[in-house]
């Protein structure tokens, strides 16, 4: 015990992201084309602006063409679904990113759905959700976080056959999709949340144990079987030490106990993190590859 294998996400999305951009430089020598992404911004909320331009910096870097789209807070929703209609006409933009939050007036709904599916790089989309839940894998855009799970899991884990698999959380975002992914993974899938009744028994059962709850160090070592592969999701920001200007990143598990126990384990920050840009920038290859019915380069 005490020796879990901690898995390196950071490094993992690096060489994902290398993989991408030779894949974008074979399409531009075999096919001429050059993936694009869009990414529309609205209004000044600080975070979004960090993801957005971090999301900016690695499309540049990995030879794609970055579509910048900085809107006003006050822009309506008319304004925001004509542009989006601009970019699905657009034949440089393949993929199509609308960070949210959205502002209060417009409805976050009705943006996603406005999207062309096949552009729909984040996986929101009804189309693309549906897609998920029905096993076609080959053509539904997958949501980029729990993608980028379902990677580190098969690389840690290879075949997930007949695994048992319990997920924590049940948003749109995360928890759903992950669950679908690893069902299509053939994994026995259970999901658990806010309402199960004895959660810490469900977890301590799970062979993948994937973590998407928002609660600072919720899940304990002793909910973990020995053993088992812990995915952890959670980004959340203590309060600072003192001395400390900001304080620090730490995961909704207790990743010092949990590692005495589990198998392997992602770290916070360092692990899922840098998967969700790295995803979102592989979607876009994907995107394109099949906008132009072109094989996706090895
Ligand atoms: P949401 O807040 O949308 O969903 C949280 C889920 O956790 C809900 O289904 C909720 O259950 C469940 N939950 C909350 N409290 C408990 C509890 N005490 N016991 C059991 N279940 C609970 O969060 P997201 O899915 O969007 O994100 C989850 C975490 O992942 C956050 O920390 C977020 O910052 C992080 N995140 C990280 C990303 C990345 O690495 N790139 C990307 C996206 C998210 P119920 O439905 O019953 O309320």
């Amino acid at each position: 015990a005490g020796d879990a294998t901690i898995i390196d996400g950071k490094g993992f999305a690096a060489d994902l992201r290398s993989g991408v951009a030779q894949q974008v430089q074979a399409l531009k020598d075999q096919h001429g084309i050059t993936p694009g992404l869009a990414v529309v911004l609205v209004g000044e909320n600080p975070a979004s602006q960090v993801y957005v331009r971090s999301k900016a910096k690695k499309t540049v870097e990995v030879g794609m063409e970055s579509f910048h789209h900085h809107l006003d807070a006050n822009t309506s929703e008319h304004e925001l679904l004509d542009l989006v209609q601009q970019l699905n006409d657009d034949e440089r933009v393949h993929g199509i990113l609308v960070q949210l939050p959205l502002p209060d007036h417009i409805d976050e709904d009705k943006v996603i759905h406005t999207i062309d599916p096949q552009k729909d790089v984040d996986g929101f989309h009804l189309m693309n959700v549906g897609r998920l839940a029905t096993g076609d894998l080959d053509n539904a855009m997958v949501p980029c976080t729990p993608l980028g799970c379902l990677m580190l899991l098969k690389d840690q884990l290879g075949d997930l056959s007949g695994k048992k698999a319990v997920v924590a959380g049940r948003s749109n975002i995360v928890g759903k999709p992950m669950a679908h992914l690893l069902l299509a993974n053939n994994c026995t899938t259970e999901i658990v949340h806010s309402r199960t009744r004895d959660i810490a028994a469900e977890c301590r059962d799970a062979d993948i144990l994937v973590v998407a709850v928002g609660k600072t160090r919720m899940v304990r070592g002793d909910w973990i079987k020995p053993g088992a592969t812990v995915i952890d999701v959670g980004i959340n920001r203590l309060d600072p030490e003192p001395g400390e200007e900001k304080g620090k990143l730490v995961g909704d598990v207790a990743f010092d106990e949990a590692k005495q126990v589990a198998g392997a384990i992602t770290p916070v920050p360092g692990g899922v993190g840098p998967m969700t840009i790295a995803v979102l920038l592989a979607n876009t290859v994907t995107a394109t590859c099949r906008q132009h019915n072109v094989a996706e380069p090895a």
